[in-house]
C-alpha cells in the first residue's frame, strides 16, 4: 500500500467514525426482557451474520471501587479527586421512549449514570417498574431536576421550594430515594437564594457540568458523537437529555469512546460522599 492509498483509507475511517450512529439498535425496546442480549448472542451461530453487522454492544467495565471523595458544599462541574471516571448525567425525560432506551442501555451494557428527573414528565412513572431495580442496585442514580423545569432565578423562594419539594416527594414515593444532595437547576440558572432554599431541602450540591452532548434540542447524531469525543474525559460530569431519539442510535459509539479512553462510567454516589 502506498502513502496515498493509506491516507485515503485513513480519511475513510475517520469519516466513518464521524458519519453517524448505529441504526441497528432500535430506539426503544423498553418492554424487552433483561436477557434480550444474551438470547440474541446464543442464537447467532445458526443465523447468517453479515460481516458489517454489529451483534452486541460491548460491555462496559465495572466501576473502579476504592475510596470515595468527600464533596464540597458548593456547585460542582467535575468529579472531585483523581481518577479515570466519567459521570454521564441525563436530564429531563420529555420522551418516554428515550428514557426506556437509556434503561435498556444500562441493562445491556452495565452502563452506570445519573438521571436528573423533571418529575412532571410522565416518563418516570411509565418506566417506574423497569427503573426501580436499577436504582435500588445503585447502577442508576436519581437527582432532582425540579418539577417542571422553570428558571429558578425568576421564582420566589417559596416557589423554588415547591419545585424541589414536589420532585423530592415524587422520587421518594416512586423510587424510595430523594436524590439528595444532588440537584440540577434548569439551564444552570441559580443564585444565592436558589442555593439557600435548595440546601434547606437537603440539596447542598448544585450539580452543573463540564460538557454537554448538546441534545436538549434536536441535533444530528454526528454532532452528538463529536460532543462525546470532546467531553468524555477523566472526571468529567457530562450532561445529556432524554428528550430526543438521536442519542438512542449512538450508544455503541458512546461506548466505543469510553472504552478507547479507558474510562469507567460512574454514578455520582459511586465516587463521592455527601458534604458534611
Ligand atoms: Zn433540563
Amino acid at each position: 500500500m502506498n502513502r496515498r492509498q493509506w491516507l485515503t483509507l485513513l480519511a475513510a475511517g475517520t469519516a466513518a467514525a464521524l458519519s453517524g450512529c448505529d441504526a441497528t439498535h432500535p430506539a426503544a425496546i423498553s418492554g424487552a426482557a433483561p436477557n434480550h442480549l444474551a438470547k440474541r448472542m446464543v442464537a447467532a451461530p445458526s443465523s447468517p451474520v453479515l460481516p458489517t453487522t454489529r451483534v452486541a454492544v460491548p460491555l462496559l467495565p465495572a466501576p473502579p471501587g476504592g475510596p470515595k471523595t468527600r464533596l464540597p458544599r458548593r456547585a460542582i462541574t467535575t468529579l472531585p479527586g483523581k481518577g479515570n471516571t466519567l459521570a454521564l448525567t441525563v436530564d429531563d425525560g420529555a420522551d418516554a421512549d428515550v428514557v426506556g432506551a437509556y434503561i435498556k442501555f444500562a441493562r445491556d451494557t452495565g452502563a452506570r449514570f445519573t438521571f436528573f428527573v423533571t418529575a412532571a414528565y410522565s416518563s418516570w412513572t411509565v418506566h417506574r417498574d423497569a427503573l426501580r431495580p436499577l436504582v435500588e442496585s445503585g447502577q442508576i442514580q436519581l437527582g432532582n431536576h425540579t418539577w417542571n423545569h422553570p428558571a429558578l432565578t425568576k421564582l420566589s423562594a417559596a416557589r423554588v421550594a415547591d419545585q424541589l419539594e414536589r420532585t423530592k416527594t415524587f422520587l421518594r414515593k416512586t423510587f424510595g430515594v430523594d436524590g439528595t444532595p444532588f440537584y440540577r437547576p434548569p439551564y444552570g440558572f441559580r443564585n444565592a437564594t436558589v442555593d439557600r432554599v435548595a440546601a434547606e431541602h437537603g440539596y447542598t450540591v448544585p450539580t452543573l457540568w463540564y460538557g454537554s452532548l448538546a441534545d436538549s434540542s434536536i441535533v444530528t447524531e454526528q454532532y452528538l458523537i463529536q460532543m462525546a469525543h470532546k467531553y468524555f474525559n477523566p472526571q468529567a460530569i457530562v450532561i445529556g437529555h432524554a428528550n430526543h431519539p438521536a442519542v438512542t442510535h449512538c450508544y455503541n459509539q458512546l461506548v466505543d469512546v469510553i472504552k478507547q479512553r479507558n474510562l469507567s462510567m460512574v454514578t455520582l454516589n459511586d465516587v463521592t460522599l455527601p458534604p458534611v
